[in-house]
């Protein structure tokens, strides 16, 4: 008890705590939580039910809490730059735009999209490398159309969070729920740990809505000489 009473916010969670399991003396501990709490909220749980935000954003000036789904996410990645960074191929990408990712990824997708192509299936590349710079970008520019922040960070990661920051990530045409249906989805199911790639937001896992289309290149050091 002695190190609570210094700590404010201890405190508070203890006499919260106090209040909600202990329903007997309720009316007593209540009337303590209240004097230990500044705020005239007359019922305790209320500090529960808000947290502050552990973290966040800030985007054109306006800063906003980072939803839950992305807490505890934020990626420690330098900003890439050529050489390290090296074109996808252009015949390998949608619209043959200018793709860039790190050459050890482009290498192991040239190899899986020539099996693909031998199987019978085309895989096309709609982004790679993304700056945390230009994934502020992508908000700004879709906010001052009038999309909200809360709306867009469901399915656009926030600026600093997304994988592409990596230069080992790529999307597939087409970037989103329909590619889940496409014959490349199914051969990259069956096919694609053999080049090291994996999907990082799979169907069902318990953090994330499915992105079937975001595959991440990852190779452990142990196994760069047995993959060809
Ligand atoms: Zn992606």
């Amino acid at each position: 008890m002695n190190t609570v009473t210094h700590n404010t916010q201890n405190k508070k969670l203890l006499m919260t705590s106090l209040c909600r399991f202990m329903p007997l003396l309720f009316c007593i501990v209540s009337v303590g939580c209240v004097s230990a709490t500044p705020s005239p909220a007359p019922v305790a749980s209320a500090s529960i039910a808000a947290p502050a935000p552990e973290e966040t954003v800030t985007i054109d000036g306006t800063t906003y809490p980072v939803p839950e789904a992305w807490i505890g996410r934020k990626l420690n990645a330098p900003p890439l730059k050529t050489p390290a960074l090296v074109r996808i191929p252009p015949e390998l990408t949608k619209d043959q735009t200018d793709i860039y990712i790190l050459r050890e990824a482009r290498d192991a997708l040239v190899r899986m999209a020539a099996r693909a192509q031998e199987d019978g299936v085309s895989l096309r590349v709609d982004s790679g490398y993304r700056s945390a710079w230009y994934q502020r970008k992508i908000f700004i520019n879709l906010m001052k159309k009038g999309r909200s922040f809360e709306d867009l960070v469901r399915y656009v990661a926030p600026p600093g969070y997304s994988e592409h920051m990596l230069g080992t990530v790529v999307d597939f045409s087409p970037g989103n729920w329909r590619f889940a249906k496409t014959p490349a989805y199914t051969w990259l199911r069956e096919h694609a740990g053999e080049y090291a790639f994996s999907e990082t937001y799979p169907e069902n896992n318990r953090h994330h809505p499915w992105e079937s289309w975001h595959w991440r290149y990852r190779l452990p050091a142990s196994d760069r000489d047995r993959i060809k």
